[in-house]
Order: C-alpha cells, then sequence, then structure tokens
C-alpha cells in the first residue's frame, strides 16, 4: 500500500532485548525509504510490566492507582529511549517522547484511563524535520495533569490514536505473531492466519480475549476508521488488515474462536427477589470503576434467587470488598467466587443469518462432556463460560468443528 505516514507499535516481545531493538531499528528504516512519515510506539522490554506490577504486589495488597501508574508508566520509558538511540547510532534522526509530551490526554480513571484528545503538535514539527518519532505505548497525563496508563495491552491505543490524529493511512501493529488467527495458535495449532477481518469481528474476538489487539484499540480504529494492519516484526509475511466491514469482501459464517482465563465468577446467593437489589448492587460495583461481562440471574424459588457475573481477576480483591459490604444491606445469603473459570467464544459476522451455530456450540461441548456453566450471545458472538480445565479442549474441537 501506498503511504505518506504510518504509525507502528512494537510489542513487548519485539523490544525483549537490545539485540531486538535493533532488529525494530532496522525494520524502522526499512520502512523510512518507502514512506514519508513514519512514527514508532513502543511497549516496555519483554514483561517488564508484569515485573514492575509484582514489585508493587510484594509491597501491598492493593497498591494505590495513581502510584501504580507512576510506576508502570517507567516501562515504556526505557524502550522509547533505548529505540530512539539505536535509530541516530543507524544514521537516522529520531526523538523519543513521553504520552505527555505528545499530549495524549485522558481522562483520570488511573491504571485505566480513556484517552480524550491527542494533541500532537510536536510530533508533527518533529516529522517535518524528517526525524522518526518514538513515542512511549501505554501512557497518557489527566486533565489533572497526573501521569496515566491505558490499561494493559493499551499500546496499541496509543498508536491507533496517535494514528487518527495524524490522518495516518494505516496502523501497523507488530507483533510475536504474523497475523490474526482464527484461534491463539498457541493453543490451537491449526489455527490459520485470516487476511482481512471486520472492524466488528475483531472488536468481538479483543473484548472476549485475542489478546493480540487491545479491545479499545479496535474501538478506537473503528470510530475514527484507521485501517489496522497487524503483522509480525521478525518476518516480512503478510499480515491481517482490519478494516470496515464494506471493505471486506470474503465473509465466514464463523471467523475465529477466541478464550480468556483472566476472569473470575462471582455468585450472590439468595438475593430476595424484589426490584432494586441489581440495581444497588451493580450500582456499587460500577462506583468503584469494576467493570462487569457476564451477567446471569437464575430462576427465582421462594422469592429469592442467584445472581452470577464475570469480572477481570484484577478487580477480584476490589469486587469483594464492595460486595461483601452490601450483602447485608441488599439481604442476600452470602457469596461465592470462582476463579477457575474460561470464557470461550465463536465469533463470526455471518451468524446474523445462519441459524444453529448456538447448538453447534453447545453439541461440540456436551459430546466433549464439558459442563457450560454461563452463556451470553450478540448477534456476531457466542460466549459460553466452562471451567479453566475444559478451556483449551474446548478451543480445539470448535476449532474442529466449525473447519475454521
Ligand atoms: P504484544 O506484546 O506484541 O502486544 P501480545 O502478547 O499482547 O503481543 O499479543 C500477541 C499474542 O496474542 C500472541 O502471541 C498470541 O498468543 C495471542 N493471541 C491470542 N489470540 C490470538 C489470535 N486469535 N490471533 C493471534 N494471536 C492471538
Ligand atoms: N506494557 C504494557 C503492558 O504490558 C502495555 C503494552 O504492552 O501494550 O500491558
Ligand atoms: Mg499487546
Amino acid at each position: 500500500m501506498e503511504a505518506t505516514l504510518v504509525v507502528q507499535k512494537y510489542g513487548g516481545t519485539s523490544v525483549a532485548d537490545v539485540a531486538k531493538i535493533k532488529n525494530v531499528a532496522k525494520r524502522v528504516l526499512e520502512a523510512k525509504k518507502k514512506i514519508d512519515h513514519v512514527v514508532v510506539v513502543v511497549s516496555a522490554l519483554g514483561d517488564t510490566t508484569d515485573q514492575l506490577a509484582g514489585l508493587a504486589c510484594q509491597i501491598t495488597k492493593s497498591p494505590p492507582e495513581r502510584e501504580m501508574d507512576m510506576l508502570l508508566s517507567t516501562g515504556e520509558q526505557v524502550s522509547m529511549a533505548l529505540l530512539a538511540m539505536a535509530l541516530k547510532e543507524m544514521g537516522q534522526e529520531a526523538v523519543s517522547m513521553t504520552g505527555q509530551q505528545v499530549e495524549i490526554l485522558t481522562d483520570t480513571g488511573h491504571t485505566r484511563a480513556k484517552i480524550r484528545h491527542v494533541g500532537a503538535r510536536r510530533v508533527i514539527q518533529e516529522l517535518r524535520k524528517g526525524k522518526v518519532v518514538v513515542v512511549a505505548g501505554f501512557q497518557g497525563v489527566s486533565s489533572e495533569g497526573e501521569i496515566t496508563t491505558l490499561g494493559r495491552g493499551g499500546s496499541d491505543t496509543t498508536a491507533v490514536a496517535l494514528a487518527a490524529a495524524l490522518h495516518a493511512d494505516y496502523c501497523e501493529i507488530c507483533t510475536d505473531v504474523e497475523g490474526v488467527f482464527t484461534a491463539d495458535p498457541r493453543i490451537a495449532p491449526d489455527a490459520h492466519k485470516i487476511d482481512r477481518i471486520s472492524f466488528e469481528e475483531m472488536l468481538e474476538m479483543a473484548a472476549t480475549g485475542a489478546k493480540v489487539l487491545q479491545s479499545r484499540s479496535v474501538e478506537y480504529a473503528r470510530n475514527y476508521n484507521v485501517p489496522l494492519y497487524v503483522r509480525s516484526s521478525f518476518n516480512e509475511a503478510p499480515g491481517t488488515w482490519v478494516k470496515s466491514e464494506g471493505e471486506i469482501m470474503e465473509r465466514p459464517i464463523i471467523s475465529a474462536v477466541t478464550h480468556d482465563f483472566s476472569e473470575a465468577k462471582v455468585t450472590v446467593i439468595g438475593v430476595p427477589d424484589k426490584p432494586g437489589a441489581a440495581a444497588d448492587l451493580f450500582g456499587s460495583l460500577a462506583d468503584a470503576n469494576v467493570n462487569i461481562d457476564m451477567i446471569i440471574q437464575n430462576v427465582s424459588d421462594h422469592a429469592r434467587t442467584d445472581i452470577s457475573f464475570t469480572v477481570s481477576k484484577e478487580d477480584l480483591q476490589k469486587v469483594k470488598e464492595v460486595s461483601e459490604k452490601l450483602v447485608g444491606s441488599i439481604g442476600a445469603d452470602g457469596i461465592s467466587y470462582d476463579d477457575k473459570i474460561a470464557r470461550i467464544t465463536l465469533v463470526g459476522a455471518g451468524m446474523r443469518t445462519h441459524p444453529g451455530i448456538a447448538a453447534g456450540m453447545f453439541k461440540t461441548l456436551a459430546d466433549n462432556k464439558i459442563n457450560i456453566e454461563m452463556i451470553s450471545t450478540s448477534p456476531i458472538k457466542i460466549s459460553c463460560v466452562v471451567g479453566m480445565e475444559d478451556g483449551e479442549t474446548a478451543v480445539r474441537e470448535l476449532h474442529k468443528y466449525f473447519n475454521l
């Protein structure tokens, strides 16, 4: 594709050590030969973010979120500076910038802030001087002048937001796989690369666990119509285009099967079956900035009912604090937690017009003696929660059954 401005993003594995940073610098130089302006967004080296979070957890069970952002944002600053040095060493003028310098303005939601505006004035100035601009991913600055981070995997969103602000031709997500696959290639060896996929389907995939793209980045790309090209940082194999549905020609019924092992199930037992209980519970969780995913309420028996919902394991501590306080006031009998669950999802735009997909999914799980604990659907996806021990088998068997 002919292009004048492209934003490239390199993930943690792609910049894990000095040799890999030099490899990225070479790839940026190659891109710069063909494209007038190149902006590069980098993640922290390897698993730096996990290591930093681990240090915090050795100090406290619930780290203050402002300090967490101060800590985690340091990771990306290491890689941006090293990459800018590597580029200069190879004769390419380059300058690194933090989220604040780029004017990535966010709300005040520490550890999962949302981008409100991208200024990028200095980026444009530096690009005009012929430099490559290297930007620290995952970080921004809040309306209160505080450093914020954009949630795990947030460098994808930095890249897309910059691409939108700079009217880039497209945004290239360079990672450790060759593109978006029909299932996580680490779990389903038969998975194959998808050439093109719509924003809508990619959004469902990302939201249900395909961590190759952070779901917020796909949302952003869809809203600003920024084409995404997901490809390997290590070879030249063609990757996956993520574009608007109108531009996608082939349309399989099912595009992919995804899995998510990062959630936990919470059940509030014996909730009085009267108006207001769910509103109190979920209202308080929302006030604590907890994202709820699936929700089911069982059939009421003797005027009492169980309500189950899933949340990210990262939020479980917060959920415990909020809901245990509420059990008494809403008159429930108790609360239980299960963090050994897997959510398995079929995604495909063709589901809208093809009945029988859900039946095929349930039958495949039943044939493999996998019990379904929760179900949720949207027009283009079906999710089932199963026991964690059955998760990988479910992915492989569904991938086989639906001939992906
Ligand atoms: P990066 O550090 O480059 O941001 P991530 O680890 O966040 O990379 O995302 C890439 C990983 O996403 C892959 O290594 C792969 O295991 C995983 N993944 C999960 N589902 C999929 C999928 N459907 N297609 C491709 N990769 C997937
Ligand atoms: N370093 C951050 C993380 O590990 C952001 C990113 O890599 O996208 O989540
Ligand atoms: Mg990532």
